[in-house]
């Protein structure tokens, strides 16, 4: 069910953003003499960017449960001159938390040009938002190198926070820019709010928009490609039997076994030869064996067994790699215990990389791009880029954290990308 309510028919005229552009403290700081909390805090409070970004990491917004985060965002951004419809999305849990997507834009431009969009769930646990003089650089260190952390602080929190001023400085120096904003739910844990959007008007056929921009942590960099995933389960049955009469029973983790070699080794094998799917642009597709479950005692023979596997394609699509997968499991054992489950998948994505300026990146993980049903004009394909502040290494960790450095120079990128696009 697609449920739009329309929360601030903003004006048509324009309004200055002076709070947005306000300059920040600049210089080195003394962390001997002021690396208090004070001090550090008034770096924060100083710069309308940072304040909003640890307001809205400060609201804990587990996917599922992204309620006050959103009402937040779409409070700040009814306040600066935005039109913003909540975009109602299933809720996926027991939780009876209203979930909904955030789409704003200026005026009546219901279909901008330009779509920038990130997510505001972040994954489990809430971590406290913190702030930390760097380590290891003297007593003196420059305020670009202050290290704030918690949960979502890079992904995607810090995505979303610079979009956001991207946008406002962008409109404040080019009012008639033609941008609009997605911020959507689920999309640790499901791709739900992407989905939601992908299906409803705002994403009508053919693309209204010309290019999209996502955001995620990059470390700064465009990203050319992500692999897509893959998952299924091997599962053998067997019989139970007391294990000093073992010809008794049938034993399934006999069965999986060699199953179960075969397929950690599928990534090696060349393509031509039944092996995983490869690219130029993004490598190797690979293969994880993440969980086996099975046998219930040492002097049992087990009966049951299953695993969960995990496969990063970079090449091909879901339905083509269950086939690469059926052939193999079939080719190497006629044992009729012996069954694969299958789960849905997603397909590699590649991006625009056609910016100068940037440096060009592949990464390992997934993305709601992959969510989003593309509707190409013929005669104009929609550009999509990826790009945004801090590193995957730490987003979901319990180190997540960024730099002020790296957050405000999110802000030229995204502005440079959408200058590029205008
Ligand atoms: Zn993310």
């Amino acid at each position: 069910m697609k449920i739009y309510l329309i929360f601030s028919l903003a004006s048509l005229a324009r309004v200055a953003l002076p709070s947005v552009l306000q300059q920040p403290l600049s210089g080195e700081l003394s962390a001997e003499t002021d690396s208090t909390k004070t001090s550090l805090d008034r770096i924060i409070v100083s710069s309308p960017l940072l304040s909003f970004h640890r307001d809205i990491v400060r609201i804990s917004s587990i996917s599922d449960h992204e309620r006050n985060v959103g009402e937040f965002v779409l409070d700040f951004l009814s306040a600066h001159n935005f039109t913003v419809e909540k975009q109602i999305v299933q809720s996926e849990s027991e939780s009876q938390d209203e979930r909904f997507n955030i789409y704003a834009y200026i005026g009546e431009n219901r279909h901008p040009d330009i779509l920038l969009t990130s997510h505001i769930d972040t994954v489990p646990p809430f971590i406290p938002y913190s702030l930390h003089a760097p380590a290891g650089k003297g007593s003196k260190f420059h305020r670009a190198d202050l290290l704030i952390a918690g949960r979502g602080t890079v992904d995607a929190k810090g995505s979303v926070a610079a979009i956001v001023f991207a946008a406002l400085e962008t409109l404040n120096e080019a009012p008639d820019a033609s941008i609009g904003l997605l911020f959507d739910v689920g999309e640790e844990n499901s791709g739900a709010g992407m989905k939601h959007f992908s299906d409803s008007d705002l994403n009508p056929s053919p693309a209204s928009f010309h290019t999209i921009i996502f955001g995620e942590p990059t470390e700064l960099s465009l990203v050319a490609g992500h692999k897509g995933t893959f998952g299924f389960k091997v599962i053998a049955e067997g019989k139970a039997a007391h294990s000093g009469y073992p010809w008794l029973g049938k034993s399934a983790i006999s069965s999986i076994l060699p199953v179960l070699s075969l397929l950690d080794t599928l990534e090696d094998v060349p393509p031509e030869q039944g092996g995983l799917l490869r690219s130029d642009v993004l490598g190797n597709s690979t293969l994880n064996i993440g969980v086996v479950n099975g046998g219930v005692a040492g002097n049992v023979v087990p009966a049951h067994v299953e695993a969960s596997v995990k496969v990063r394609l970079a090449a091909g699509n879901p339905s083509n790699t269950e086939d690469i997968v059926k052939k193999a499991v079939k080719n190497f054992t006629t044992d009729s215990g012996v069954s694969v489950v299958f789960e849905r998948g997603s397909s590699p994505q590649l991006f625009d990389t056609d910016v100068g300026g940037f440096n060009v990146i592949t990464v390992n993980y997934g993305t709601d791009a992959a969510s989003l049903k593309i509707h190409d004009r013929e005669d104009r394909k929609v550009r999509r880029y990826l790009y945004g502040p801090g590193s995957i290494h730490v987003a979901h960790g319990d180190d997540e954290a960024i730099t002020v450095g790296e957050l405000e120079e999110a802000v030229q990128g995204y502005k440079r990308l959408i200058s590029a696009a205008l």
